[in-house]
Formats: C-alpha cells, structure tokens, sequence
C-alpha cells in the first residue's frame, strides 16, 4: 500500500541546520535583504491569491531573539515570530484554508505553527524552573540558571485501519460531525513499540485482536505537535466490543461501499476529512 497527497507534507524549505549551529551565519540571516518573515496574526496564517502562505519584511518582528529560521527558500531566508501564547485549538476553516494551499505550502505552515506553540508552551525550565530562552535559530530553548538544553518535542500517535478478508474497521467519537468516521488512533506510550501501540489501542477501543502491523506511512500533524504513523493492522476476529469513553460507534465497511463513498456516493458514512493521513490510507487500501 502506497499512500499519496500526504497532508502537511512537501515543505520546499531547506531546513539549513549549519545556520541554526552558527551564530554568525544566523546573524548575516537576519541582515539579508532577501530575508522574510510568515505573516501570522496570532497563529492564523495570511494567504495570497495565489495560494500560497504570505510573508512579510523582515523587519517587522519585534526581536532577533523571538525568531525562528523556518529554512532557505532558494537560498533566502524564512522566519518567523514566536508569539506570546500558545496556538488556539485547531478549527475546521483552518484545515480548509490548508486543504486548499499550493503544496508544500501547509507543510511550511505546520513546522512553524509546530514549533512556535512549542516555544509559548515551554517557557520554563523543567529540570530548575527556571525561565529559558530561544537558542539554535529558534530550535532549541536553554536554560540560563542550569545550562540544559530543551528541543521541540514531536508526539508519535498510531492511526490504524484494521482489516478483515475484504472489510475495514471505522470508527467515530461522539465529537464528530454526523457521520463521519474515521480510523481508529491513540498515543504511543513510553515503551511501546509502534506495533504494540497499534495492537494495544485496537484492543483498548474495540476488543479486537490483531496478527501483523504493516507501517504504511506517515503525517505531521501540528495540532499540536504529532506524527501520525499510519499502519494496517490485520484483525484475527471480527465482533466489536466498543469502549463507549472513547468512541460512539465502530462498524466494518466493505472494500465496495469505501470505494462507492470515495467516489462521492451516499453511504452508511462520510470519509475522514479531507487533509488527514486517514483519508490517504482509507483511498489507498480501497485502489489496492
Ligand atoms: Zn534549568
């Protein structure tokens, strides 16, 4: 299975870590003409008519100290401002406004949005307490009283079709849109590894138990700062014992019915939404 049309992904931006480890090339960053900032109000990106993210002079920002260097864009410089809380819960316009984007574009935004959220919430130290400051281009925070050094975290969480002979497992919490499903997720906890997530979460949301997990791929999702590792699972039973904390309903859907549903048909549910790595496994299990 091969998945494509992987949202948030395709950033065009060289990452340029040899800037972020040298403070004289980072400062001669921050002189060049070409340079540019993500325009942002609060967390809310600006696009052009053009679809693209927009940006502004350099300038603008408030201190060398509250920037990150997102990357190289041809060689000029990108950066963007740390702002003074953390980013507000992810909404469905947002997602919209992504959706739509030239690519690469939401791929660009998603590292910045990941990462300044990052630098709102971790002000403080946690080995002493105490305040820390931005360091490595804005990759990094340390601490001035301890000297440790504090990087972005990155959340791994499975996301998993479960599948039985010709049939898929969907799910939907009491959350969601009428009639939307989706595939089942959940955190990796410490310890774990990505198949025994899967298995785990499989069992923990609808009693089943699964034989062989197959990574299929995978998504940064910067809500707030996840990867989403997608996975196939194979189901060695089909009866459904539903964790009713979790989920409002989990059903089987035939590999016709996800097709029919795919192409835009009615069906006894609505497909993940659009820009999710569940859509791109659900469309990729239903061509296999
Ligand atoms: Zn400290």
């Amino acid at each position: 299975v091969q998945l494509y049309d992987i949202g948030f992904t395709g950033s065009t931006l060289d990452r340029a870590d040899t800037i972020r480890r040298d403070p004289g090339l980072l400062a001669d960053a921050v002189q060049d003409p070409t340079a540019r900032l993500l325009l942002l109000d609060k967390y809310r990106p600006e696009v052009t008519g053009e679809l693209r993210l927009a940006w502004t002079e350099l300038s603008v920002a408030t201190s060398p100290t509250s920037l990150v260097l997102l990357g190289l864009a041809e060689g000029q410089p990108r950066f963007a401002s740390i702002p003074s809380g953390p980013a507000p819960p992810r909404s469905a316009a947002l997602l919209a406004a992504m959706d739509g984007l030239q690519p690469g574009e939401a791929a660009i935004y998603a590292a910045a949005r990941a990462v300044l959220d990052w630098h709102a919430r971790n002000g403080h130290c946690g080995e002493c307490g105490n305040a820390t400051t931005p360091f490595r281009a804005g990759w990094g925070r340390l601490c001035p009283q301890c000297g440790t050094e504090h990087f972005p975290r990155v959340d791994p969480v499975v996301i998993m079709l479960v599948e039985k002979g010709q049939e898929i497992l969907l799910c939907r919490q009491p959350a969601f849109e009428p009639g939307r499903y989706t595939a089942l997720s959940g955190f990796v906890e410490p310890g774990e590894s990505i198949e025994e997530a899967v298995a785990r979460e499989v069992m923990e949301e609808v009693g089943i138990s699964v034989g062989e997990v197959r990574y299929v791929g995978s998504q940064p999702w910067p809500f707030a700062s996840s990867l989403m590792i997608a996975c196939i699972a194979r189901a060695a039973a089909n009866a459904i014992c539903l964790d009713a904390d979790e989920l409002e309903d989990a059903i089987w859907a035939s590999r016709s019915t996800v097709r029919s549903v795919l192409a835009g048909r009615d069906g006894p549910f609505l497909a993940p939404s659009r820009g999710t790595i569940a859509l791109s496994l659900l469309k990729a299990w239903a061509a296999r």
